[in-house]
């Protein structure tokens, strides 16, 4: 039996100050390993996610690196990858929700929308990959809306999480014979502030009752990234309570 322990890997994961990717950052630290993470403008929640984790003997850093910002994400990849000597698990965190029918969507929506959620994946995948070697594990977060739309207003964000979702096979593909694994989970609704407004309307549609939280996300990714999961590879896990069953 091989525990699922992530002591001595090295780990950074883009969009950690705050909801889902903060949950993954709790979830990697406690297995044990050294995490960097991204924000965009949190600065002071990722401080408090630093500081939090620290004080429990955890080891984390964090770093301001946009995702739209390609060579600002790839240099603070080269810079973790370097500061600890090795990568070994990359978690792809940040997103954006635009959520409006189509008369209210802008171009400007749509290519900022796939700036974040689709090209930063790809970027961050590239760069990472460099760092790695056998036992390499890369972790995407999309969407059960890649699955089911859902409501109106979903078409840009559903298109964001599809092409999630079929880069993790291909990058599956082209990275398995390095053994390293590529993967995407697929939340349904998850209490964050990206669904503050939305708790009510969503509760009554989930087979559990409830959304979910961020640390059950976190505890995904960390199985998926760890020794346990190797045979894992090109997988799209949803984690939705039932809801798009
Ligand atoms: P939140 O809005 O709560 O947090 C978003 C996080 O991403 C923050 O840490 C934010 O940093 C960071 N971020 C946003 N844009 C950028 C950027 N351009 N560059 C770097 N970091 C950025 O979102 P969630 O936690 O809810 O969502 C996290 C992921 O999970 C997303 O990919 C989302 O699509 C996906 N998801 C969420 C679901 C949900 O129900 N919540 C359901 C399905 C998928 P900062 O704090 O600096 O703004």
């Amino acid at each position: 039996m091989i525990t699922n322990s992530l002591e001595g890997k090295s780990a950074f994961v883009t969009g950690g100050s705050r909801g889902i990717g903060a949950g993954i950052v709790r979830a990697l630290v406690a297995a044990g390993a050294n995490v960097t993470f991204t924000y965009a403008s949190s600065a002071d929640a990722a401080q408090a996610v630093v500081d939090e984790l620290r004080a429990a003997g955890g080891r984390a850093q964090a770093v301001r690196a946009d995702s739209a910002d390609a060579a600002a994400l790839t240099a603070a990849i080269d810079d973790a990858a370097r500061a600890s000597g090795r990568l070994d698990i990359l978690v792809n965190s940040a997103g954006v929700l635009h959520y409006a029918p189509l008369g209210d969507t802008s171009i400007d929506d749509f290519d900022t929308s796939f700036g974040v959620n689709v090209r930063a994946v790809f970027v961050a995948a590239k760069a990472a990959a460099k760092h790695m070697g056998e036992g390499g594990s890369i972790v995407n977060i999309g969407s059960m809306s890649a699955d089911r739309a859902g409501s109106e207003g979903a078409a840009v964000y559903s298109a964001t999480k599809g092409a999630v979702q079929a880069m993790t096979r291909g990058l599956a593909r082209d990275l398995g014979p390095r053994g390293i694994t590529v993967n995407n989970v697929q939340p349904g609704p998850i209490t964050t502030d990206m669904t503050t407004g939305f708790a009510d309307m969503l509760t009554p549609m989930i087979p559990v009752g409830r959304l979910g939280n961020p640390d059950e996300v976190g505890a995904l990714v960390a199985y998926l990234a760890g020794p346990n999961a190797r045979y894992i590879n090109g997988a799209s896990v949803t984690i939705d309570g039932g809801f798009v069953s």
